[in-house]
């Protein structure tokens, strides 16, 4: 891994740990990338740079992943695509794990727990 690959992850997660989620645009074809990268995997162009998302999104997939009550209950893992068009890996907080559905709204949203940041999204207007 090269310094700059380290640089463009660290910067993400720093801005993630202050609560802020970043992704990618690149000048080069217009396109929205994550997770981030120091070259466009559209065009190939390095003119990539952060920007701040909508954090508007939509359930594209979703799986309930059982656990036992001790060990935090049942928990989803969704993919999201962004309205700006990434699609990521998180899961959707505030409904239960059998309430997301595909094609879901959500609304990111930053949770901030020792000192690192992780995405996850919220249902617009709860439970569908
Ligand atoms: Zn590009």
């Amino acid at each position: 891994m090269s310094d700059k690959t380290t640089g463009v992850l660290v910067q993400h997660q720093a801005a993630l740990a202050e609560g802020r989620f970043l992704i990618q645009k690149c000048d080069g074809c217009g396109q929205h990338i994550y997770f981030p990268r120091e070259i466009c995997p559209h065009c190939g162009s390095d003119a990539v740079q952060f920007v701040s998302p909508s954090g508007q999104g939509t359930v594209y997939a979703v799986t309930t992943v059982r656990r036992k009550p001790a060990d935090g209950g049942d928990y989803n893992v969704s993919l999201i695509d962004l309205d700006e068009g990434p699609r990521l890996m998180s899961r959707v907080d505030n409904v239960k794990p059998d309430d997301v559905k595909i094609g879901q709204r959500v609304t990111a949203r930053v949770v901030v727990a020792d000192d690192k940041g992780v995405v996850v999204f919220d249902a617009v207007g709860g439970a569908a």
